[in-house]
């Protein structure tokens, strides 16, 4: 075989093996592990946030409760002792003025049972924010620690990807440049670009050459295209040569 066809094969060989260390390195289980905590403490530090918000809306409400029943039983009180003290004209108004504390009494009530109901949610919601917080910290120690594992492990994997990528810019170097130009369009779609002949197929797409290509290998082209799915089809097999 020639030699440029050989070449092209070896380099094929280093970019495939590159291109499948980065790969691994991508599905690296302590990555994908650091990547699930991460998005698992953003889900906590926005679960804490939210809740923050809640109890700070509980906080306003109560306020605004707590003022209004204060009001109200000022005005309660005074209806109560300016009864006990003066004579109702008539008892129209002495019946008026009852209804009016009845009014105020219930609407007291309504206010303090809102104010009890609003204290329940809130003693639920901090207690939520605590158990989000020691779950969260937990985490985030589990993540730190294998955070430094994994970054040493990159660091050493990154130095392998890049030899490996010296090694295909070393094995470049003896292809001509159209021929990995070419190789690079066809590794767009087609991976890996480069196929060997099986009986009379193309090895990447598995169809059937057309009889005139067959007949130009038995004329002895070394290198064919496949109409089908454009990879450059070696006649030889280099591994056998
Ligand atoms: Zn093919």
């Amino acid at each position: 075989m020639g030699n440029e066809l050989s070449m092209l094969w070896k380099y094929q060989l280093a970019d495939m093996e590159a291109d499948r260390f980065e790969r691994e390195m991508r599905g690296n289980p302590s990555r994908l592990k650091l990547l699930k905590d991460r998005d698992f403490l953003l889900e906590q530090q926005n679960a804490v946030r939210k809740i923050e918000s809640d109890l700070a809306a509980m906080a306003e409400r109560v306020a605004a409760l707590t003022a209004d029943a204060a009001k109200a039983e000022e005005s309660l009180r005074d209806l109560q002792e300016t009864l006990e003290e003066t004579e109702p004209e008539s008892l129209d108004i002495a019946r008026k003025s009852l209804d009016y504390c009845q009014k105020l009494m219930h609407a007291i009530g309504r206010m303090e049972q809102e104010l009890q109901k609003i204290r329940k949610d809130s003693d639920i919601r901090a207690k939520q924010q605590h158990e989000v917080r020691v779950r969260a910290a937990r985490v985030k120690v589990e993540f730190d620690k294998l955070k430094v594992v994994y970054d040493n492990e990159f660091k050493e994997h990154s130095a392998y990807l890049e030899s490996l990528r010296r090694q295909v810019a070393q094995t470049a170097k003896d292809v001509p440049a159209e021929l990995i130009d070419k190789y690079k369009l066809i590794k767009m779609h087609r991976i890996p670009p480069i196929a060997i002949l099986t009986e009379d197929r193309c090895g990447g797409c598995n169809m059937n050459l057309p009889a005139v290509v067959m007949r130009s290998i038995r004329m002895g082209a070394e290198s064919v295209e496949c109409e089908n799915c454009g990879r450059i089809v070696l006649v030889k097999n280099p591994n056998e040569a």
